[in-house]
Protein backbone atom coordinates (compact mmCIF):
# COMPACT_ATOMS: atom_id res chain seq x y z
CA UNK A 1 0.00 0.00 0.00
CA UNK A 2 1.21 3.60 -0.21
CA UNK A 3 -0.41 6.17 1.91
CA UNK A 4 0.85 8.94 3.55
CA UNK A 5 0.41 8.94 7.40
CA UNK A 6 1.61 12.22 9.80
CA UNK A 7 1.94 11.85 13.47
CA UNK A 8 1.86 15.17 15.35
CA UNK A 9 2.25 15.79 19.44
CA UNK A 10 3.28 18.65 21.93
CA UNK A 11 7.13 18.64 22.35
CA UNK A 12 7.55 15.94 25.21
CA UNK A 13 4.93 13.58 24.03
CA UNK A 14 7.18 11.09 23.90
CA UNK A 15 6.51 10.65 19.57
CA UNK A 16 9.87 10.25 18.84
CA UNK A 17 10.29 7.46 20.62
CA UNK A 18 7.00 6.22 19.80
CA UNK A 19 8.10 6.21 16.41
CA UNK A 20 11.72 4.60 16.60
CA UNK A 21 10.03 1.37 18.36
CA UNK A 22 7.24 1.54 15.62
CA UNK A 23 9.72 1.29 12.49
CA UNK A 24 11.63 -1.36 13.85
CA UNK A 25 8.59 -3.81 14.11
CA UNK A 26 7.22 -2.52 10.48
CA UNK A 27 9.61 -1.75 7.78
CA UNK A 28 7.07 -1.22 5.41
CA UNK A 29 6.54 2.56 6.71
CA UNK A 30 9.42 5.08 5.41
CA UNK A 31 10.34 7.97 7.81
CA UNK A 32 10.40 10.88 5.82
CA UNK A 33 13.56 13.09 7.47
CA UNK A 34 12.19 17.15 7.35
CA UNK A 35 14.58 19.80 6.24
CA UNK A 36 15.43 22.69 9.90
CA UNK A 37 16.89 25.78 10.84
CA UNK A 38 17.24 24.31 14.08
CA UNK A 39 20.95 23.76 15.69
CA UNK A 40 21.40 20.15 16.19
CA UNK A 41 21.25 18.63 19.62
CA UNK A 42 23.63 16.41 21.60
CA UNK A 43 23.52 13.32 19.10
CA UNK A 44 22.00 14.63 16.40
CA UNK A 45 22.98 13.67 12.87
CA UNK A 46 22.83 15.54 9.49
CA UNK A 47 20.22 13.29 6.99
CA UNK A 48 19.39 10.79 10.24
CA UNK A 49 17.24 13.39 12.17
CA UNK A 50 16.94 15.51 9.74
CA UNK A 51 18.67 18.10 7.65
CA UNK A 52 20.08 21.18 8.91
CA UNK A 53 20.22 24.08 7.25
CA UNK A 54 20.82 27.71 7.85
CA UNK A 55 17.40 29.82 7.50
CA UNK A 56 18.35 31.55 4.08
CA UNK A 57 19.00 28.01 2.33
CA UNK A 58 15.49 26.69 4.07
CA UNK A 59 14.50 29.81 2.40
CA UNK A 60 15.51 29.10 -1.34
CA UNK A 61 13.48 25.86 -1.04
CA UNK A 62 10.58 27.72 0.27
CA UNK A 63 10.88 29.79 -3.21
CA UNK A 64 11.95 26.86 -5.36
CA UNK A 65 9.00 25.05 -4.15
CA UNK A 66 10.93 21.91 -2.59
CA UNK A 67 8.41 21.59 0.47
CA UNK A 68 4.98 19.65 0.08
CA UNK A 69 4.66 21.70 3.36
CA UNK A 70 6.39 23.92 5.68
CA UNK A 71 5.74 25.96 9.13
CA UNK A 72 7.69 27.89 11.62
CA UNK A 73 7.51 26.53 15.23
CA UNK A 74 9.16 27.83 18.72
CA UNK A 75 11.10 29.96 16.16
CA UNK A 76 13.04 27.66 14.13
CA UNK A 77 11.55 26.54 10.53
CA UNK A 78 10.96 22.93 9.62
CA UNK A 79 9.45 21.87 6.44
CA UNK A 80 8.57 17.88 4.74
CA UNK A 81 10.48 17.94 0.98
CA UNK A 82 8.22 16.81 -2.21
CA UNK A 83 10.73 14.78 -3.48
CA UNK A 84 11.05 11.90 -1.27
CA UNK A 85 7.29 11.68 -0.24
CA UNK A 86 6.58 11.50 -3.82
CA UNK A 87 8.94 9.15 -4.97
CA UNK A 88 8.05 6.90 -2.01
CA UNK A 89 4.52 6.72 -2.86
CA UNK A 90 5.14 6.23 -6.11
CA UNK A 91 7.50 3.14 -5.45
CA UNK A 92 4.47 1.74 -3.49
CA UNK A 93 5.23 2.28 -0.18
CA UNK A 94 3.56 3.75 2.83
CA UNK A 95 5.46 7.12 3.98
CA UNK A 96 5.35 8.65 7.71
CA UNK A 97 5.79 12.45 8.50
CA UNK A 98 6.45 13.36 12.06
CA UNK A 99 5.28 16.95 11.82
CA UNK A 100 3.80 19.81 14.03
CA UNK A 101 -0.30 20.54 13.40
CA UNK A 102 0.43 23.38 11.14
CA UNK A 103 2.25 21.56 8.92
CA UNK A 104 0.04 18.70 9.26
CA UNK A 105 -3.39 21.07 8.28
CA UNK A 106 -1.61 22.26 5.50
CA UNK A 107 -1.13 18.34 4.27
CA UNK A 108 -4.55 17.03 5.03
CA UNK A 109 -6.00 20.13 2.52
CA UNK A 110 -3.67 19.31 -0.66
CA UNK A 111 -3.70 15.73 0.05
CA UNK A 112 -7.58 14.81 2.23
CA UNK A 113 -6.67 11.08 2.21
CA UNK A 114 -3.93 12.11 4.09
CA UNK A 115 -3.96 10.08 7.71
CA UNK A 116 -3.50 12.03 10.43
CA UNK A 117 -2.86 10.60 13.97
CA UNK A 118 -2.19 13.07 17.16
CA UNK A 119 -0.64 11.54 20.10
CA UNK A 120 -1.76 13.02 23.42
CA UNK A 121 -0.29 13.13 26.84
CA UNK A 122 -2.05 11.54 29.48
CA UNK A 123 -2.52 15.11 31.20
CA UNK A 124 -0.64 18.63 30.62
CA UNK A 125 1.15 17.80 33.83
CA UNK A 126 2.53 14.86 32.89
CA UNK A 127 3.32 16.73 29.45
CA UNK A 128 5.43 19.36 31.32
CA UNK A 129 7.38 16.53 33.58
CA UNK A 130 8.47 14.56 29.81
CA UNK A 131 9.58 18.10 28.24
CA UNK A 132 11.26 19.15 31.83
CA UNK A 133 13.00 16.03 32.59
CA UNK A 134 13.78 15.29 28.86
CA UNK A 135 16.55 17.81 28.97
CA UNK A 136 16.92 19.12 26.10
CA UNK A 137 15.77 22.48 26.11
CA UNK A 138 16.89 25.48 27.84
CA UNK A 139 14.08 27.16 30.20
CA UNK A 140 13.11 30.05 27.51
CA UNK A 141 12.40 27.44 24.84
CA UNK A 142 10.21 25.03 27.02
CA UNK A 143 8.11 27.61 27.99
CA UNK A 144 7.66 28.42 23.94
CA UNK A 145 7.08 25.18 23.25
CA UNK A 146 4.14 24.69 26.04
CA UNK A 147 2.92 27.73 25.01
CA UNK A 148 1.93 25.97 21.64
CA UNK A 149 -0.01 23.29 23.17
CA UNK A 150 -3.53 24.92 23.69
CA UNK A 151 -3.00 25.85 19.62
CA UNK A 152 -1.91 21.95 18.93
CA UNK A 153 -4.99 20.44 21.18
CA UNK A 154 -7.41 22.86 18.91
CA UNK A 155 -6.07 21.87 15.90
CA UNK A 156 -5.91 18.06 16.84
CA UNK A 157 -9.64 17.94 16.19
CA UNK A 158 -9.11 18.08 12.77
CA UNK A 159 -7.12 14.74 13.22
CA UNK A 160 -8.67 11.27 12.19
CA UNK A 161 -6.88 9.36 15.07
CA UNK A 162 -5.72 10.37 19.13
CA UNK A 163 -3.42 8.11 20.14
CA UNK A 164 -2.64 8.87 24.32
CA UNK A 165 1.24 7.68 25.10
CA UNK A 166 0.26 6.26 28.28
CA UNK A 167 2.82 4.32 27.98
CA UNK A 168 5.30 3.63 24.76
CA UNK A 169 3.89 -0.29 24.29
CA UNK A 170 0.59 1.04 24.66
CA UNK A 171 0.76 3.78 22.28
CA UNK A 172 2.98 1.70 19.66
CA UNK A 173 -0.12 -0.87 19.86
CA UNK A 174 -2.40 1.66 18.93
CA UNK A 175 -0.43 3.03 16.02
CA UNK A 176 0.07 -0.65 14.66
CA UNK A 177 -3.93 -1.33 14.57
CA UNK A 178 -4.13 2.20 12.64
CA UNK A 179 -1.44 1.40 10.00
CA UNK A 180 -3.30 -1.95 9.60
CA UNK A 181 -7.09 -0.78 9.55
CA UNK A 182 -5.76 1.89 7.18
CA UNK A 183 -3.62 -0.83 5.05
CA UNK A 184 -6.89 -2.41 4.54
CA UNK A 185 -8.83 0.30 2.98
P1 LIG B 1 11.93 19.43 17.37
O1 LIG B 1 12.62 20.74 17.35
O2 LIG B 1 11.51 19.05 18.78
O3 LIG B 1 12.70 18.33 16.69
O4 LIG B 1 10.57 19.57 16.53
C1 LIG B 1 9.69 20.61 16.85
C2 LIG B 1 8.38 20.40 16.13
O5 LIG B 1 8.57 20.48 14.72
C3 LIG B 1 7.73 19.04 16.40
O6 LIG B 1 6.35 19.26 16.63
C4 LIG B 1 7.95 18.30 15.11
O7 LIG B 1 6.92 17.34 14.88
C5 LIG B 1 7.87 19.43 14.10
N1 LIG B 1 8.47 19.11 12.81
C6 LIG B 1 9.53 18.33 12.52
N2 LIG B 1 9.74 18.27 11.20
C7 LIG B 1 8.77 19.03 10.62
C8 LIG B 1 8.43 19.33 9.27
O8 LIG B 1 9.05 18.92 8.30
N3 LIG B 1 7.36 20.16 9.08
C9 LIG B 1 6.62 20.67 10.11
N4 LIG B 1 5.57 21.43 9.82
N5 LIG B 1 6.90 20.38 11.38
C10 LIG B 1 7.97 19.57 11.64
Amino acid sequence: MNKLFVISGSSGVGKGTVIKKLLQSNNSIKLSVSTTTRKPRDGEIHGEHYFFVEKEDFLKSVDNDEFIEWAEFSGNCYGTKKEFVENTLKNGQNVLLEIDTQGALQIKEKLPETVLIFIAPPSIEELKKRLIGRGTETEEAIKKRLSCVENEQKNSKYYDYTVINDTVENAVLKLEEIFDKENQN
